[in-house]
């Protein structure tokens, strides 16, 4: 860059940063900028757009348009060269404005004699806030430099309105982060809480956007980069990496290691900008990309480099996680995203949980759900917008999150929980009574489980036994595979805090979505239908034998349950069952005690297995229909995809008819089944499994006292009768016969 433009710049942010240091209204200080920017560019016209609401901006400045239409202009995201600035992020620059498409003049503004057009969004991290723009009457696309400078002005703009320096009258320069916001999410666990904001990454916040020696800066921006590299060196050395991970962990070397990430804020310091702005800089553009890349391995990348950025932030301001403030007694944890293990150390303090990201089936999730925190997922920019200490309410049932919410949305929660807190103690009451139906069938509730933390619930909801262990969320929250005694010790944990009750472990389940931090990933075009579960078992079985040793082990003589998932066919039952005998007759070898009596049986996950041949059923000790994975193969509906996984009632004629001819068949044979997928913790799923024959149910320990209470007050007989009569009927569901029923019924 020219020496001389390179001074300009850097005069341009001096005189920017002497205007917010001087005590002004919010308004003045717009003003000021526009006649600064226009005055250093050399264009007639400088204005400055907020947005006043999500879909609309207002001119908020101007110098060089009529006064009079500063606050009166107002465009929807998208209209004209402004609006679409707005919408899209990007720059609009433009010799002849009219004639570019979309262009659309606001009388009221006198605009209509500027030929030239320069527009910049003002955003920061990510978060659009407003338009900056440029006019002149000559006709002539600006240059390289100038976009740059306006780019430099719209960033500084983006950081004090973050600060609160332009806040005045109306909705466009109304205080940010005092508004009221509300976030539509996916629910990742049910269940409503009110707190405050705890930030588990607490942003870094930017002071110092202008500095006057770049030489200086410079210095200062290249220690912190050979600190943060050291420290990535440190991180690559510390977790003895192997294979893929080793890899990720280079790239993430490699980013910090990049020449053109350091020339490039280098370059931003000799233009002016402080040392921490350059590195925000490169930060915002890394997150508008971002926000655009739909390859999963450029997001990965970018999002290495959105950390990466922010390590070298807390370097060069000495912000640390620590911000002196205090967690609050209630507080409902906000992050971008949190590993299993973090969210297990903040544990049960936590009220609820909001993420950016994350997945239903997510170890997080898994974590929320064991430990019972309402979690709402795809909670998009809410770590923008929270501070720490703000009141929040969180819906986990709708998915949906109330940031500041006002009295009107508050008193309304506070009555919804009120009314949940009710049906809480009404479910409590009924905790040590046996689930018999209206007509006098009785049904076994059990609860899932698969951390020590869920253990507690087994008193606490009176769930007869545990009729899922998922084992493979032991190895899940681990960074590395556990040994065998610390198996043993663990199963043997489970075991005693059940006391009595029956509980039945599923042997790992990987695969598919499930993938071990530790184990080398596999490339397969479509994990569901891959190499998972009890064929990962069977074809290298050196963790299965492992387990089952630890289960035979921690069983110490007691009753053992058993469960391979996903058998798809008799001959796979047949060999995981070689398996644990051959575990027994070692540990017999050995000296060991057996269990008092063993049972092995299988989960139904695949349409096949309901057809399989009759030794099957004859030869299994029990089934368990894992209802969410035979949902996904009955339907071929993905269970992870947002976009389909909704799309099949689990009360479809066809899957119920299916699921008869199961619970026929295990009649037949004398073969116990029950169901352990999602919907059995669903009360109108439940009654309706139970009506189809199923008499036993395993669910989320917070589902068993609402569909013990319905259970209770139904006949399923009657039920029964409902359903078979829409099946026969032709309806595509039988929910909305259902739901008729019901109603009548209260
Ligand atoms: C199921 O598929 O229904 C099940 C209970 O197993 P998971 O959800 O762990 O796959
Ligand atoms: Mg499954």
């Amino acid at each position: 860059m020219a020496d001389g433009l390179e001074s300009e710049s850097r005069k341009l942010l001096r005189r920017l940063r002497d205007t917010m240091a001087e005590e002004a209204a919010g308004q003045a200080r717009l003003d000021k900028i526009t006649f600064l920017t226009a005055d250093s560019i050399g264009t007639e016209v400088c204005s400055i757009y907020l947005f006043r609401d999500d879909e609309t901006l207002e001119l908020c400045a101007t110098e060089g348009l009529k006064p009079e239409a500063v606050h009166q202009t107002r465009m929807r995201l998208g209209e004209g060269l402004v609006g679409r600035v707005a919408r899209t992020g990007k720059i609009v620059n433009t010799a002849d404005a009219p004639a570019e498409r979309g262009f659309r003049y606001m009388p009221e503004t006198g605009e209509e004699i500027y030929s030239s057009f320069l527009g910049v969004p003002i955003q920061r991290l990510g978060e659009k806030l407003g338009v900056l723009v440029v006019q002149s009457k000559h006709q002539r696309r600006f240059t390289d430099d100038e976009v740059y400078a306006l780019e430099v002005v719209a960033m500084v703009l983006a950081e004090m309105a973050e600060l609160g320096a332009f806040v005045g009258e109306g909705a466009a320069l109304s205080a940010r982060h005092t508004q009221a916001v509300l976030f539509r999410g996916t629910t990742g666990q049910e269940g409503a809480a009110m707190g405050h904001v705890w930030l588990h990454e607490p942003r870094v916040v930017v002071t110092n956007m202008v500095a006057d020696d770049p030489e200086s800066e410079r210095k200062r921006l290249v220690e912190a980069v050979d600190r943060l590299r050291i420290g990535v060196d440190e991180m690559l050395a510390g977790a003895g990496a192997e294979g893929d991970q080793a890899q990720v962990l280079e790239a993430y070397r490699m980013f910090a290691n990049s020449k053109g990430w350091l020339r490039r804020m280098e370059e931003d310091i000799a233009r002016g900008l402080s040392a921490e702005a350059a590195v925000e800089k490169e930060q915002s553009q890394a997150r508008a990309r971002l926000a655009q890349a739909t390859d999963a391995y450029l997001r990965d990348r970018l999002h290495d480099l959105d950390d990466l950025s922010n390590r070298l932030l807390r370097i060069l301001t000495g912000q640390g996680r620590e911000t002196g403030s205090e967690m609050p007694d209630d507080p409902i944890l906000i992050a971008r995203n949190i590993g299993p293990g973090e969210l297990l150390e903040y544990g049960r303090q936590l009220r609820g949980v909001v993420l950016e990201e994350g997945s239903v089936g997510s170890h997080a999730a898994i974590v929320a759900r064991a430990l019972a925190i309402p979690l709402v997922i795809h909670a998009e920019r809410i770590t923008n917008e929270a501070l720490n200490g703000d009141r929040i309410l969180v819906d986990g049932d709708q998915g949906v999150v109330h940031l500041r919410p006002d009295d009107s949305v508050n008193n309304a929660f506070r009555d919804k929980m009120a009314m949940q807190a009710k049906a809480q103690e009404r479910y409590a009451s009924i905790r040590d009574t046996d689930c018999i139906s209206a007509c006098g069938t009785r049904i076994g509730l059990h609860m899932n489980a698969g951390l020590m933390a869920d253990l507690p619930s087994l008193h606490g909801s009176g769930a007869e036994g545990v009729g899922l262990f998922r084992t493979e969320l032991q190895f899940l929250i681990r960074n590395k595979m556990p040994r065998r005694t610390e198996l043993v010790q663990l199963y043997s944990r489970v075991l005693d805090a059940a006391e009595d009750r029956r509980v039945v472990f599923r042997t790992l389940d990987i695969g598919s979505d499930k993938v071990l931090p530790y184990m080398k990933p596999i490339d397969e075009p479509n994990p569901a239908l891959g190499w998972r579960a009890i064929r990962v078992g069977l074809d290298k079985p050196g963790v299965l034998r492992m387990q089952l040793q630890a289960l035979l082990r921690a069983a110490n003589g007691r009753p053992l349950a058993v469960m391979f998932p996903f058998i798809a066919q008799y001959e796979e039952f047949l060999a995981a069952r070689e398996e644990v005998s051959k575990a027994v007759a070692r540990e017999e070898r050995l000296g060991h005690t057996l269990p008092e009596k063993l049972e092995i049986g299988a989960m139904l996950e695949t349409p096949s297995l309901g057809f399989a041949s009759q030794k099957l059923f004859d030869e299994v000790d029990f089934l368990s229909v894992g209802g969410n994975d035979l949902k996904q193969f009955f339907f071929a509906a993905d269970r992870e995809n947002e976009l389909v996984r909704r799309r099949y009632d689990t009360l479809n004629a066809s899957f119920l008819s299916f699921l008869e001819r199961i619970v026929e068949r295990c009649e037949t044979s004398g073969t116990p089944l029950s169901f352990c997928g999602e919907d059995a913790g669903r009360p109108i799923e439940a009654l309706v499994l139970a009506a189809m024959g199923f008499r036993m149910l395993s669910m989320r320990p917070a589902s068993i006292g609402p569909v013990k209470s319905l259970m209770m007050r139904t006949r399923l007989d009657d039920l029964r009768g409902v359903i078979d009569r829409a099946i026969a009927d032709g309806e595509q569901t039988v929910r909305p016969a259902v739901m008729d029923y019901l109603r009548e019924l209260t």
